[in-house]
């Protein structure tokens, strides 16, 4: 026999004047609180009840549906509600596990505050320039997301809000992903052909602005004036051999090559004298400016 939902042990006031209800619980709260988060339940509570909806009420009270939504993500919606500091809190929406669900709700029913907190984490973390890009604060939550699984899933989840425009390092960060990785994953067709697209395209533009400076080393200044041992194309060329080899089953964050130290700090196995050193570290960063400003046209966010 099927189970029926029962009271949710902490979601149920008595004063509330609503059920919701999901496969396995039915949460009693207030049309007054769902009605100043939620535009959609504030115009579903705007119509009168009709006689066929009488048939659904449970202790007298009109029942909600909530048709494939899942329940945890239901549970913790909910529960961030019933915490009205939770705008203040300085709680990561993007850290948590459960987070993909809890946008993909926050949109569905539009509840505005928590639709708001999301687009403000989401600045931060997937920032337009590479300088913000490269702050602790994002780069950790980029992480997290990564660890729990949710960065791929959390894409199309960003572009049904017709936001993508503002996160091009949201596009680029899935891309680094393995082939294997993106195919694997649930997502649209034209998502999946746009990520693999984009991630040949930015390793071609590395290769292309790295080819560039060997090529231009090589024929300007072969051997350092300053020390014959000296070979600064030969350190661009290991850059370059680097970002080009990829090791496919283990996808990386998605970041190294916009953030990672030893382009900082230029460490390679034929370091530049010190001399040269300032020069490459400049170079270094321009490439890289260079490729981070080509991200809206290589994910086609243009148009
Ligand atoms: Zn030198």
């Amino acid at each position: 026999m099927e189970q029926l939902p029962k009271p949710h042990a902490i979601l149920w006031f008595p004063d509330g004047s609503v059920i919701l209800k999901t496969d396995s619980y039915l949460f009693r709260v207030h049309k007054s609180i769902l009605s100043r988060e939620s535009s959609v339940f504030k115009d579903m509570f705007a119509f009168p009840v009709n006689e066929d909806d009488r048939a659904n009420e449970y202790d007298g009270l009109p029942v909600v549906p909530l048709l494939g939504d899942d329940e945890k993500d239901v549970i913790q919606l909910l529960r961030m509600l019933y915490k009205p500091t939770f705008g203040a809190l300085k709680l990561s929406l993007l850290r948590m596990p459960c987070v993909v669900g809890l946008f993909k709700l926050s949109n569905k029913y539009h509840f505005s505050g928590v639709d708001a907190a999301f687009q403000k984490e989401l600045k931060v973390v997937f920032p337009q320039s590479r300088a913000a890009f490269g702050k602790p604060q994002g780069a950790s939550v980029r992480r997290s997301l990564f660890t729990h699984d949710n960065l791929l899933p959390l894409l199309p989840v960003v572009q049904a809000t017709g936001k993508t425009k503002l996160f091009p390092s949201l596009l680029y960060c899935c891309s680094q992903y393995s082939i294997n990785a993106i195919l694997a994953e649930d997502l649209p067709p034209e998502t999946k052909e746009l990520l693999l697209a984009g991630r040949e395209k930015v390793k071609l533009s590395i290769h292309d602005a790295f080819a560039h400076q060997v090529d231009y080393h090589h024929l300007g200044m072969g051997v350092c004036k300053r020390n014959p041992r000296c070979r600064t194309s030969a350190c661009f060329a290991e850059f370059d051999t680097k970002c080009q080899t990829q090791i496919e089953s283990k996808p990386g964050h998605g970041e190294e090559f916009f953030t990672m130290k030893e382009f900082d700090e230029v460490q390679t196995s034929t370091p530049p004298c010190d001399d040269c050193k300032e020069g490459v570290k400049k170079i270094l960063s321009a490439v890289r400016d260079q490729v981070w400003d080509l991200l809206p046209e290589i994910f086609e966010l243009n148009m």
